[in-house]
């Protein structure tokens, strides 16, 4: 899909914040703004326990109890996905890297593929509200008539909760310290915050 806006070279985001942050929904609005690819690492399991893979079937329990999904078979499932042809103008990576091993297992691919991150923002929320959301997320979804994630209720969200702490929250020091860090606040309208998002994406890809 062709954005709004044109970007010169490669743009290569990374979206961080926790579970209910609103990564996904962000994503969408920069995709359709900038042309980018959304790569969630979330909806390629999600389609892989879908269509019964081998790693499908080896993540299904894993995700179903709010923790992560081992490396070889993140990384395997990314790899393929980022070498397809409409990745090669910028992806947006969405819920991955979550553990710093996976940071640094990006980074070796980025090189190996000539690729580099232009940035990566952190989507700074209230965690009080983050119950709320995925409840309200998982009540909408049924209201509509679609499928219920089997993680979006409050029990399995406080798993994916203590593994963003333990695992995940470390890489906004671990960018910060690189310099490729931008926190946004991410509470509030979807439209304000994706504007926040707009700008800052705009300005790394001037
Ligand atoms: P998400 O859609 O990002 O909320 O991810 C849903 C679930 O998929 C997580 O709770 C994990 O079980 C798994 N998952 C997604 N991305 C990763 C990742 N980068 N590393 C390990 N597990 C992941």
């Amino acid at each position: 899909m062709d954005g709004n806006q044109k970007i010169q070279g490669v743009l290569d985001l990374i979206l961080l914040g926790p579970p209910g942050a609103g990564k996904g929904t962000q994503a969408e609005k920069l995709v359709g703004e900038f042309g980018l690819v959304q790569l969630s690492t979330g909806d390629l399991l999600r389609a892989a326990v879908a269509a019964g893979t081998d790693a499908g079937k080896a993540a299904k329990a894993v995700m179903d109890a709010g923790e992560l999904v081992s490396d070889d078979i993140v990384l395997a499932i990314l790899r393929d996905r980022l070498s397809d042809p409409d990745c090669a103008s910028g992806v947006i990576f969405d819920g991955f890297p979550r553990t710093i091993a996976q940071a640094e297992a990006l980074e070796d691919l980025l090189v190996e593929t000539g690729r580099s991150l232009s940035a990566v923002i952190e989507l700074r929320v209230d965690e009080d509200a983050l119950v709320d959301r995925i409840v309200n997320r998982a009540a909408e979804a049924a209201a509509a008539g679609k499928p219920v994630r089997a993680d979006d209720n409050a029990q399995t969200l406080r798993a994916r909760l203590a593994a963003y702490h333990a695992q995940t929250a470390p890489l906004a020091a671990y960018y910060a310290d690189k310099g490729t860090l931008t926190r946004v606040e991410a509470m509030g309208e979807i439209t304000e915050i994706a504007a926040r998002l707009n700008a800052v994406v705009a300005q790394v890809a001037a």
